[in-house]
């Protein structure tokens, strides 16, 4: 198994509010595209909060105590959430995996998907089995970068280890050095081995 890093420290700067159900940190939402949300308050609801797309509307039930601060934020990362399960439904890996190992004569994955419990790095291979996962944090990513964790995931299946001979089959894509640099900033975290 190997592995492109990314740092979790960030993370902490930005706690999620209490009662929130799902336990993912919100990142600040860069969308401006307009999902229609509606807000319900619940004087019966007393911690939770949750969301749930109803006919093209994103409906989002609060605790009636809330603050508006607290009311901003849940919005703010349920609308993330879901804009981020809509982008990474809207990529799909298998075509692109075949494609990029098409283009930079690589191995063809036997599989590849995305998994959200991937949070210490950004994408895994296990070239035994030829299958390679990505975390879904990429999905929010531009597609040139999704597709550079891609190559160097499918170039693990040919060298294991970030050697020369790895870094050269790498460097096919030309822009390994831009999107190594972009994730390494994401990641906010020099010893990030993306
Ligand atoms: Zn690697």
């Amino acid at each position: 198994m190997s592995e492109t890093h990314a740092s979790d420290k960030h993370r902490s700067e930005h706690p999620s509010p209490s009662g929130l159900v799902d336990a993912a940190a919100p990142e600040p939402s860069v969308s401006t595209a307009a999902l229609p949300v509606e807000v319900i308050r619940s004087a019966k609801r007393k911690k939770t909060a949750e969301a749930r797309m109803s006919n093209g509307t994103l409906v989002i039930r609060i605790p009636g105590r809330c603050t508006k601060a607290e009311e901003d934020e849940l919005v703010a990362h349920f609308v993330d959430k879901f804009e981020r399960s809509a982008r990474r439904a809207a990529i799909d890996l298998e075509p692109r995996a075949r494609e990029l190992a098409a283009r930079y004569d690589l191995q063809t994955p036997r599989s590849i998907e995305w998994v959200s419990n991937q949070r210490q790095r950004w994408g895994s291979c296990t070239p035994d089995h030829g299958t390679v996962r990505l975390s879904d944090r990429l999905a929010e990513f531009p597609q040139w970068v999704i597709d550079y964790v891609i190559v160097h995931e499918l170039a693990h299946l040919d060298e294991l280890h970030h050697n020369d001979r790895f870094w050269s089959i790498v460097a096919r894509y030309e822009l390994a050095e831009r999107a190594r640099g972009f994730l390494i900033a994401k990641a906010g975290d020099q010893d990030c081995s993306a």
